[in-house]
């Protein structure tokens, strides 16, 4: 990157924005049932809500990504790893052409310090290659060519094949950290191998 800073993918629904609280806040506005977040630990999207067709409604109803509130702490977090790394927010928007316009409102309105040149909306997130992959979907996690972070979502908790990140108060810790030891293991000069040597 021109910053020579290394760089974090940071995914927008699950991650910054809190679409968890969205879905129960709207589930009972439309429905007159509070649905409680324990319920929905484990599941897909699709089946979290006993309207099963509930979610899907949600995402591609006008106004939904634009009144998405933010995730706790991830506003000053953000900013916190802005002084060390290049941060770049990647959303694959383009699942829902529709939000593409509302989730641009919506970073201008609560991170306006992320420039635009920092926002990648796109579709298949495998072609990002940041050093670190801030996520909640597997889909996204599993094809990561950084170091891949899974943030807590009510969809994956029971999943462990990636290193979990539970909140934004720890999260600019646990990149420091990590980035310490990855710097750390390339200092460790590795012999080299002498010509001749018996394979075993
Ligand atoms: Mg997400």
């Amino acid at each position: 990157m021109k910053s020579g800073k290394k760089t974090i993918a940071i995914d927008m629904d699950g991650v910054i924005a809190d679409v968890e609280k969205h879905y129960i806040d709207w589930y009972e506005r439309d429905y007159g049932v509070r649905i409680d977040r324990k319920t929905m630990e484990g599941l897909m999207e699709h089946e979290a809500m006993p309207e099963k067709g509930a979610i899907m409604k949600f995402l591609t109803t006008p106004g939904f990504f634009r009144t998405v509130p933010v995730m706790e702490g991830a506003v000053e977090a953000v900013k916190d790893l802005m002084h060390d790394y290049e941060v770049y927010i990647v959303s694959a928007a383009m699942e829902f052409p529709l939000s593409l316009y509302e989730k641009h409102q919506w970073l201008a309105e609560h991170f306006p310090f992320i420039s635009w040149k920092n926002i990648i909306f796109c579709g298949d997130k495998s072609v990002i290659d940041t050093d670190f992959l801030i996520d909640d979907h597997l889909k996204n996690l599993d094809f990561c060519k950084g170091k891949a972070l899974m943030f807590t979502a009510f969809h994956n908790v029971k999943h462990n094949t990636h290193q979990r990140v539970n909140n934004w108060k720890e999260i600019p810790t646990v990149v420091r950290d990590l980035t310490e030891i990855r710097s750390k293991v390339k200092k460790i000069a590795v012999p080299p191998v002498p010509e001749n040597r018996p394979r075993w």
